[in-house]
């Protein structure tokens, strides 16, 4: 088997340098645990953070350590009761050809009800993330508007899609015209705004103001940034924000800490969160997987319906995946990224 361990920590963005693929034996099962040949494994954002030496949620990976990541694959081998040679099965496997691990920390799928690569996104964390984030502390009500970026990812477009089923109107931001045509065409955003075609918060806003003519009730804060800085004045009162993510500081290093205060995000941050009292909430999806079989009853029939769809992004190799990673971090992929192993 093969695995991609963390070389070094970046010092702001990753380069190829920071991983090493390497050859590693195959683990034998014990006794409850499950063998299993990873077919496709996800990248994630979350990623970026467990690079970094800081205190979090969740520890670093160590230097040495394998890369963490959920993936799907088939059964090679089990000594569980509950698994066996042919099944299919989630796990965090971990950026490895091979996995092993108790069978009580994997979910069994069935290839029969769809594609397996949907765990890994549009059915899987991500859409999750997207789903509960938005129904638990965005609180969408008929007729107001919300504004979501990375929207053509897995957690933008399933706030998308979420929120226009509820009746709000939607506005997308993405980066660059073909992702803003897939929000609209694809994902039925009622509007899109390319985020690059701005060169400051103040322009961005502008054109935010247009697309958004009664303010914005729900921003689901995925980036940070300069769409941050743009967004907040645009807030009605008793806006919401649910705290998803900030990529646009991932790579600032110490898990964002290292970001230059920009315009709105120091004292203005406050004073419009004050002033328009709005209700901001941070969240970590792993804290609330309670509400996973809630999410998969509503959501599953609506993708196998098509009435949500998802887009894939699929690579090809565990030793293209530090590539397609740092790519992504950018903004590189068309939709869920995921790796293709065999
Ligand atoms: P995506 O597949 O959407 O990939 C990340 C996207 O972020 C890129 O494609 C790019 O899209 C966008 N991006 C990168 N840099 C910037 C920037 N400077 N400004 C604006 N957009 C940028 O990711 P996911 O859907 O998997 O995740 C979305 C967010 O949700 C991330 O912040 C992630 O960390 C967070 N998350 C949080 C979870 C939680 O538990 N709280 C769980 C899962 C995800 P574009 O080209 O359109 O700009």
């Amino acid at each position: 088997m093969h695995h991609v361990t963390l070389a070094s920590r970046p010092d702001g963005a990753p380069s190829l340098d920071d991983f090493s693929y390497q050859p590693a034996p195959i683990p034998t099962p014990g006794e409850g645990e499950v063998l299993v040949r990873v077919h496709y494994m996800s990248l994630d954002p979350y990623m970026r953070g467990r690079m970094d030496d800081a205190k979090s949620y969740a520890a670093p990976v160590p230097i040495g350590g394998t890369m963490e990541a959920g993936a799907v694959g088939e059964v090679i081998a089990s000594q569980s009761p509950h698994f066996k040679p042919g099944d299919f099965a989630f796990g965090m496997f971990g950026w490895a050809t091979h996995g092993c691990l108790p069978a009580n920390q994997l979910r069994k799928l069935d290839p029969k009800q769809g594609p397996i690569t949907a765990a890994l996104g549009v059915l899987g964390m991500p859409g999750f993330t997207g789903w509960h984030g938005l129904t638990e502390y965005g609180k969408p009500k008929a007729g107001e508007t919300l504004v979501v970026a990375a929207a053509t990812g897995p957690v933008g477009s399933m706030v998308g899609q979420v929120a226009r089923l509820a009746g709000l109107r939607t506005v997308g931001v993405a980066g660059g015209a073909e992702k803003c045509k897939l929000a609209t065409e694809k994902f039925g955003f009622d509007a899109c705004l390319d985020h690059r075609a701005y060169d400051n918060a103040r322009d961005l806003r502008a054109a935010l103001k247009q697309e958004c003519p009664d303010g914005i009730d729900i921003y689901f804060e995925n980036v940070g940034g300069k769409v941050l800085e743009a967004v907040l004045p645009l807030m009605n009162p008793f806006g919401r924000i649910p705290i998803c993510g900030m990529i646009a500081w991932y790579n600032a290093g110490g898990l964002g800490a290292g970001a230059k205060d920009q315009g709105l995000t120091g004292p203005g941050l406050w004073r419009n969160i004050l002033v328009k009292f709005l209700s901001v909430n941070g969240f970590i999806i792993s804290n609330h997987f309670d509400r996973f079989p809630q999410f998969l009853k509503e959501i599953g029939p609506k993708v196998a319906s098509g009435e949500i769809a998802y887009l894939e992004d699929i690579a090809e190799g565990l030793e293209n995946a530090p590539a397609t990673f740092i790519a992504m971090l950018g903004g590189g992929n068309m939709g869920k990224q995921i790796v293709k192993l065999i």
